[in-house]
């Protein structure tokens, strides 16, 4: 049986030269790169060399770059170390109904700390448009957080746009670009972002590493205490060899990136063009164009999702409902139900998320495997 990985949204698998390059940091290199000898000066340098290869991704400054222990820790210091800094300016803070889990709970758990959040809903792509950001700005608000790209849909927002009000309006920006981070060309000093959240594992990295770009002269609290690591932004011993991961996945991703993103493009448009021939009522959710290259997620109605992957899963393709971290609750996808899709939809929509590991035989067997199964559920199903 074939092993299809089509989950590349969810984690990637780490790649051969990351893994080697990671590998020696983990046994004769393992020196604490706050440690005065030798052992830590190699750490040091190598911690050093990984905040330059993460840095060029996005034409940041090598001081910009904070490591975290991943996307989540860096859209919880980002919001959080924002919020503290920025509480004596206000305490309203605006962000997107579809966000990632770790940007709306922590804007939840700020509203119970006496911060008002405003949840702008995207329109039926999945889009926040600019317009909409700029009515919501109020004298209190401090903070503007919307996601580069959503991980479900695939939907890429008008950041740069959104960046350009609201650094008129000298309010901070912060954008959670873990999917788009060195699959999309950004350039932080175009797009006006005061913060930007980086994860590994989502570019053939490890899981359990990322990184937070922080604008030069932003202020920002502390949020995880014990030392002065990371410039006094992050305490905790570096996690050296993470961090030499994620700087050679970042390095890689740029190189790739051009080339990828048409190969995958590609593979997507052939991949929806089989997906429409084979099965009937079908449709695409988020963006017709603007959208992750090889990201498609897509509504089967009459289908449950949870059955089809299942049975996708026996045919040896992996794919997902929603994000992985939605999975294991039954309750609709907060994205799916941002777009107000309709229940029928919701329930039989199944994201793939297409990378480096997959080819054009892929595709074609998926196409196959999804004709046969869909016909078979939709069989079983009469309401549909
Ligand atoms: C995966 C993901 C995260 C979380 O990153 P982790 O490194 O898994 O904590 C945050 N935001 C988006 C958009 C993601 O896709």
């Amino acid at each position: 049986m074939p092993s299809i990985y089509l989950d590349h949204s969810a984690t990637t698998p780490v790649g051969e030269e990351i893994l080697q390059a990671m590998l020696p940091f983990l046994s004769d290199r393992f020196g604490n790169a706050s440690s005065i000898h030798q052992y830590g000066q190699e750490a040091r340098a190598a911690v050093e060399h990984a905040r330059e290869q993460v840095a060029r991704v996005i034409n940041a400054r090598e001081s910009e770059i904070i490591f975290v222990s991943g996307g989540t820790e860096a859209d919880n210091l980002a919001i959080l170390g924002s919020a503290a800094a920025l509480k004596e300016k206000g305490n309203h803070i605006i962000t997107s109904l579809i966000e990632h889990q770790a940007v709306i709970q922590t804007c939840e758990h700020l509203e119970k700390q006496g911060y008002e959040v405003t949840y702008l809903e995207p329109d039926q792509h999945g889009m926040t448009h600019p317009g909409q950001v700029e009515e919501a700005i109020r004298p209190e608000t401090i903070l503007i957080t919307v996601m580069h790209s959503n991980n479900e849909i695939g939907t890429i927002n008008p950041v740069g746009e959104i960046g350009k009000i609201v650094h008129e309006k000298n309010i901070r920006f912060h954008t959670d670009a873990v999917q788009s981070f060195g699959k999309l060309p950004i350039d932080v000093n175009v797009i006006n972002v005061d913060l930007l959240s980086i994860s590994a594992h989502k570019i053939y990295g490890p899981k359990g590493v990322g990184a937070l770009y922080v604008h030069q002269g932003t202020a920002m609290a502390k949020v995880i205490h014990g030392g002065e690591h990371e410039r006094n932004k992050r305490g905790g011993t570096e996690n050296v060899a993470g961090i030499v991961a994620l700087g050679k996945a970042a390095e890689i991703s740029l190189n790739l990136m051009a080339s990828e993103a048409q190969r995958l493009m590609l593979l997507q448009d052939k991949f929806w063009q089989e997906i429409r021939e084979r099965i009937p009522d079908v449709s695409l959710n988020g963006h017709p164009d603007e959208r992750i290259p090889g990201h498609l997620s897509v509504s089967f109605p009459g289908v449950e999702a949870e059955s089809l992957l299942i049975s996708l899963d026996l045919k040896g393709i992996a794919a997902s409902s929603g994000s992985a971290c939605a999975s294991g609750s039954n309750a609709p996808s907060h994205v799916l139900a941002g777009l107000k899709l309709p229940l029928e939809k919701m329930k039989g929509t199944i994201r793939f998320s297409l990378g480096r590991t997959n080819t054009e035989d892929h595709i074609e067997y998926t196409a196959q495997v999804l004709q046969e199964t869909i016909e078979r559920l939709r069989a079983l199903a009469p309401t549909a």
